[in-house]
């Protein structure tokens, strides 16, 4: 699998274009906006988009993606139910911040904790981490040992809880009981800022290491 971030929309939102290099079918993750650019990556690389899926709804992440759904006829897999209220309400989110138009969808497959995704012959599995949004899911890939990890996690961080429906305890536990499991070697695609480790994580985040830093 091979995988690729375009940072869309002012909020330099880590858009993922991840492929099969067997097949050359690939999934971008998080469309945010900048279709053109995401679309023009693609075909840089030769991949054709097959499926779009979705970490959760915010504005930032889900905003492009009846757009490009429409543009390309192509499914849309996730995030979890649980995040259908942030979905329905992409029109107002835009206007408040100022995005282009967008607008609301309904995904061929609302994904839950344990699911699993194909793009082109590659299986990623689907992990639900409620906390910065209730229907917050993760994608990972344990034979590449990569996830995507949206807005749960962030080099040094972890997502904001103080939106309708977040939870920071929900967040802590999604990160240490759901994400640590899966291993240390684990690299990770954040929703916005550097890639980093689980492990390095673990050792230097001050929100979740394991060691308090009080
Ligand atoms: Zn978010
Ligand atoms: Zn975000």
């Amino acid at each position: 699998m091979k995988a690729i971030i375009i940072p869309v929309t002012p909020f330099e939102q880590n858009c993922s274009l991840i492929w099969c290099d067997k097949t050359m079918k690939g999934a971008v993750i998080d469309p945010g906006g900048d279709l053109d650019h995401i679309m023009e990556a693609a075909k840089n690389q030769g991949v054709e988009i097959e499926k779009i899926l979705i970490t959760h709804g915010h504005l930032d992440h889900a905003g492009g993606t009846k757009e490009l759904k429409e543009k390309l006829n192509i499914p849309i897999e996730g995030p979890h139910k649980a995040d259908k209220f942030w979905i329905d309400q992409l029109p107002e989110q835009c206007a408040r911040y100022g995005f282009p138009e967008s607008f609301s969808f309904t995904p061929e497959r609302w994904l839950e904790d344990g699911d699993t995704v194909t793009v082109g012959e590659e299986t990623l599995n689907v992990v639900h981490c409620p906390g910065h949004t209730p229907g917050h899911v993760v994608f990972v890939s344990m034979t590449e040992k990569v996830a995507i990890v949206g807005d749960v996690l962030f080099q040094g961080s972890i997502g904001r809880t103080d939106f309708p429906q977040g939870n920071h305890e929900d967040l802590l536990s999604s990160i240490r009981d759901k994400l640590w499991p899966l291993g240390d070697d684990i690299a990770f695609i954040p929703g916005h800022g550097n890639m980093s480790t689980f492990g390095q994580e673990r050792q230097s985040n001050p929100f979740v290491a394991d060691m308090n830093f009080g």
